[in-house]
């Protein structure tokens, strides 16, 4: 018997068989590749998986789904990997590495983008740029299109033009029992229902059909302030983005300034406070704009100006690479009051590490359109997404940064909505995912039970299949 089958009880007639059907690579333990397919995004995570199916089409999809079935193997789903409980991977089951599925078609003329399963968000900005189109997604090119999507998308563009799933038109999924269905607000409407916001609970979403929306080259770049105005800098920020046209868009940010050009030495490894920019209003009114932003406080370094929307998307990729150890926390937000801005101040100043940082995402303009029900997302009255993220390269500092984001997250937590953004909670149990979805999750248990009775994709913020 092979290593794959001794580990794992699978016949290995059935491996290859698998093998026999599929055009992808499929990876097992004991094969060059396997030590880096194995790895995903967050390095905190780390698991063996039993087979990893590099997937090159559809079919290999289906393949993947009715051997996992046949063969009782418990399935994650890997888009970009990007997420932060690692659940694109699983210990002795089945990685669907979409990774190589990463096709995407422009259509100039109706505006709409097909992206592949696999894509990561740089690759759409690349494809729609020269059609002076975007589609709303995150703060960062290396993200997966797949799982940003499925669990909302919030990025520079969605207070001009929503979430990312605001924007989704139909998803291709291969479900379960094996069947590819279309889902749309024609098609299985129940099911574009639940993945607008349900994550990856419902099947393999094989290609995303978006909306494309007119984004070129807008105004915007990281302006960066001392310390000493954090609450003041909240505060003046706060009122601005809720009153603020949707063309404009910045969030807040604690950070440590990175020692590298170019940022000015004298700033070098400081804890500061930031807000990136997007304005995607006319050029030419950009410095306008910006006027009173520049008036609330003299700025320590500025880098806000025309920038291509490619640009500005990965501008913290470098920073970011895969392979750092990652742990976060999340909350909505109505506004936050003195005492909560006041908690911000203080804890903002002990970022435990260098990468250690607290992003404050604006959901409110164009993200409030749709109603708390049109979509699974249910914090549709929410003007604000927290998160407090530890991280580091070192393992070592572990202890210390997850201990700030918690005690950070528990003293803001009584000022919130009560639930975190589903793409930046960690795995915190079935609590942490119902809390996330609100009024919503009865709904999205209704329609797991109809679409995946047997929750055969639990590797995720599972959502329970009612019973009915
Ligand atoms: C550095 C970094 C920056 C981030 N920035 C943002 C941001 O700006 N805005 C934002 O909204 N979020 C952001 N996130 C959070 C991000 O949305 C989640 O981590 C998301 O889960 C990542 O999706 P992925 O496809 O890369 O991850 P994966 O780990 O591949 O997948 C995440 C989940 O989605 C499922 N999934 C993925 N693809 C599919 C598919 N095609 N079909 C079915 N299920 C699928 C997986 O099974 C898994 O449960 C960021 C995360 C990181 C680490």
């Amino acid at each position: 018997m092979s290593d794959v089958a001794v580990a794992t009880n699978l016949a290995e007639e059935a491996v290859a068989a698998l093998r026999g059907q599929i055009r992808g690579e499929l990876i097992k333990p004991g094969d060059p590749q396997y030590e880096q397919a194995r790895k995903v995004y967050n390095a905190m995570i780390d698991k063996r998986p039993a087979l990893i199916l590099h997937c090159a089409d559809v079919a290999d999809v289906i393949s993947a789904v009715n051997f996992a079935r046949d063969q009782h193997l418990t399935v994650a789903v890997r888009g970009g990997s990007h997420n932060g409980p690692g659940f694109g991977t699983v210990d002795d089951g089945l990685v669907i590495d979409l990774s190589q599925m990463r096709g995407i078609r422009v259509d100039p003329v109706d505006k709409t983008v097909r992206v592949e399963g696999g894509c990561v968000w740089g690759a759409v900005d690349h494809a729609t740029h020269p059609f002076g189109l975007a589609v709303p997604s995150g703060f960062l090119s290396t993200t997966g299109v797949g799982g940003l999507t499925l669990g909302g998308g919030i990025g520079y563009l969605s207070r001009k033009y929503g979430l990312s799933l605001d924007n989704l038109l139909s998803a291709d999924i291969v479900l379960a029992d094996g069947r590819f269905v279309t889902a749309s607000p024609t098609e299985n409407a129940d099911l574009f229902w639940a993945v607008r916001g349900g994550g990856g609970n419902f099947g393999v979403v094989t290609s995303f059909l978006f909306k494309g929306s007119p984004v070129h080259t807008v105004y915007g770049g990281p302006i960066i302030w001392p310390m000493e105005v954090a609450a003041d800098l909240i505060h003046f920020w706060q009122d601005l983005i809720l009153s603020a046209p949707e063309d404009l868009n910045g969030w807040f940010a604690f950070i440590t300034v990175p020692p590298v050009a170019p940022f000015p030495e004298q700033y070098h490894l400081k804890k500061m406070c930031a807000i990136v920019w997007c304005y995607t209003g006319k050029l030419e009114d950009g410095e306008a704009a910006f006027k009173p932003i520049r008036q609330f406080s003299p700025p320590a370094i500025d880098f806000a100006g025309p920038i291509p929307f490619p640009a500005l998307q990965s501008m913290f990729d470098g920073l970011y690479p895969a392979g750092l150890q990652w742990y976060w926390r999340a909350d909505f937000f109505d506004r936050f009051n003195d005492k909560a801005i006041d908690l911000h101040a203080k804890y903002g100043a002990q970022l435990p590490t260098m990468h250690s940082t607290m992003h404050i995402y604006p959901i409110n303009a164009a993200a409030h359109r749709p109603g708390a029900q049109d979509t699974a997302w249910g914090y549709r009255k929410a003007n604000f997404s927290q998160v407090m993220v530890g991280v580091d390269p070192d393992p070592a500092n572990n202890q210390r940064m997850i201990a700030w984001a918690k005690d950070y997250w528990t003293a803001l937590h009584p000022y919130s909505l009560g639930g975190g953004y589903v793409n930046m909670i960690m795995d915190e149990g079935e609590a942490g995912v119902k809390s996330a979805y609100g009024d919503n999750y009865a709904r999205l248990a209704q329609v797991k039970a109809k679409y995946d009775p047997t929750n055969f994709f639990h590797v995720n913020q599972n959502i329970k299949p009612a019973v009915t």
